[in-house]
């Protein structure tokens, strides 16, 4: 069986946000506090127990890798805010 990993961004480190973002995710790695846009909530859901890895920790991981982007992430992209500017 593959090494399947959902890759998120550290809370920390997102300048932009969505709508129907999810908060109180933590990276199975490091622990660190996770977002997750409503692609990886659906990944989530469909892959109960799929291990969360943060940007930080996947860029760590040695060797090839192979991933996808949900097609819906373009969509998201569109629709989400940046963060910046509603402090304003
Ligand atoms: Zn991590």
């Amino acid at each position: 069986m593959k090494d399947q990993r959902l890759v998120a961004m550290r809370t920390a480190n997102m300048y932009r946000t969505h709508p129907q973002a999810k908060y109180g995710f933590t990276c199975a790695t490091c622990g660190e506090a996770m977002c997750l846009f409503p692609s990886g909530q659906r990944i989530l859901r469909e892959n109960p127990g799929i291990e969360l890895c943060c940007e930080v920790c996947f860029d760590q991981i040695p060797g090839p890798k192979e991933y996808s982007i949900p097609e819906e992430v373009f969509q998201e992209t569109i629709e989400s805010f940046d963060f910046t500017k509603r402090k304003q």
